[in-house]
């Protein structure tokens, strides 16, 4: 027998959890988050906590990046969750790199971008390596740090909502109306199952059909160097990464550009986000190794090409310390950023699948929500 009832439960607390709680909870609806682990401990923690806009594939995943931002800036002064940084500069070293931006720039995702000249990078980032040939200026970026920001969130969503979290506790199975777990049976008349790169315990088959395989990355914190970024950056390795730069025509030349000039940062996925915590120390990354059981190690020597792009992009002092290091895996598929289906009537799971939940993961929960209820696209509308 069934231990309690929810209207709706959700299986996993990160991101795409969380966000499906908030938007089951900011309906009236009576809401349970079922983890295994007891505090945080997945992609959402890991991350860069960078709500990524600019450069999200463009669509639909674009605008579920602008919805999710806005939804951010409404939480965070609810949660308590500081905003790091607000923004993005990408810095070009390559004239190929500078067509790449000035392509985006003239397009309908480039608006309110603006196009910096090497001068104007100097001045609004100083600390930025020599050589740089200009770059490209996003207002729309928000910077948070996901280790802090993910329990803010959950504590909120307790608190707040009086969404009821259940830890330490795996699910087994799930079916129409009725959770299995290791506490017990937990009814819920809506499931949404959101357990990141679990693919095996919770619909194998579903997650099968998807063409799903894990992706790993490598991250290192630095010690802070001194100087206060006003932005996360990024750099020409990010133009041949994110899709809606990637998918710029002058991209193609500067992919064969990097092939002869940074042909190992690409074969380790490796492309550059830098972005600042509280304490002045750098979050830096990252790399992206694809398989469908991927090995725990993070090699010292693509360790070493991440601190060599980096040093490209920043001028870092020279013995500036590595602090932390640490790994991270998500679900990838081959075509789609994110994904929910109904697994079972009115069990929704929900997925994204690429490096995108912190910047997508509102609107997905938003979407996921309104189609357990029978409710119209909610990207078509704004979140209040
Ligand atoms: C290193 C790294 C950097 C990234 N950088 C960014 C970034 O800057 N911006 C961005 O937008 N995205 C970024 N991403 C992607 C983003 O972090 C993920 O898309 C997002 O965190 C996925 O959230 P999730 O809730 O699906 O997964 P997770 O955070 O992994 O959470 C899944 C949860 O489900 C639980 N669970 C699974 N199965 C069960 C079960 N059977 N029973 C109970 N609990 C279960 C797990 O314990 C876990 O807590 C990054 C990812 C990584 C790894």
């Amino acid at each position: 027998m069934a231990q309690q009832g929810f209207d709706v439960v959700v299986v996993g607390a990160g991101i795409i959890g969380l966000s499906h709680a908030l938007a089951a909870a900011r309906r009236g609806l009576s809401v349970a988050v079922i983890d295994r682990d007891r505090q945080a401990n997945g992609a959402s923690i890991r991350n860069f906590g960078f709500v990524t806009v600019t450069g999200q594939r463009a669509g639909r995943t674009w605008r579920r990046a602008l919805y999710s931002r806005d939804v951010w800036e409404r939480v965070m002064p609810q949660t308590g969750i500081p905003l790091l940084h607000p923004d993005l500069a990408v810095i070009a070293r390559r004239p190929q790199a500078m067509a790449v931006l000035e392509e985006f720039a003239a397009g309908e995702m480039g608006a309110d971008c603006r196009l910096l000249s090497a001068a104007e990078i100097e001045a609004r980032l100083p600390m930025a390596a020599p050589g740089s040939l200009g770059g490209l200026w996003s207002p729309h970026e928000r910077r948070v740090e996901p280790r802090t920001a993910i329990p803010a969130l959950a504590a909120w969503l307790e608190r707040a909502h009086k969404v009821k979290f259940f830890r330490g506790t795996a699910v087994r199975g799930v079916e129409s109306g009725v959770v299995d777990t290791t506490a017990g049976r937990i009814a819920g008349r809506h499931v949404v199952v959101c357990p990141g790169p679990d693919l095996v315990t919770l619909f194998p088959e579903r997650h099968a059909a998807h063409k799903l395989r894990l992706c790993k990355l490598q991250m290192l914190r630095l010690a802070a160097p001194g100087w206060r970024l006003p932005a996360a950056v990024m750099g020409d390795l990010s133009l041949v990464r994110y899709e809606g730069y990637a998918a710029m025509p002058a991209a193609a030349a500067l992919g064969e550009q990097l092939k002869t000039e940074a042909g190992d940062a690409l074969a380790h996925g490796i492309h550059l986000i830098i972005v600042q915590s509280a304490d002045g120390s750098l979050v830096v990354g990252d790399s992206h190794h694809y398989a469908a059981t991927p090995d725990p190690f993070a090699p010292v020597e693509v360790e070493r090409i991440i601190l060599r792009e980096a040093r490209t992009l920043l001028a870092l002092p020279e013995s500036l310390p590595v602090t932390e290091r640490w790994t991270g895996l998500y679900p990838s598929s081959p075509d789609e950023t994110a994904f929910f289906e109904f697994a079972a009537p009115d069990v929704l799971l929900s997925q994204v699948s690429s490096g995108t939940g912190m910047s997508t993961g509102f609107a997905l929960g938003e979407e996921g929500i309104a189609a357990l209820l029978g409710e119209p696209d909610p990207l078509e509308t704004t979140w209040s």
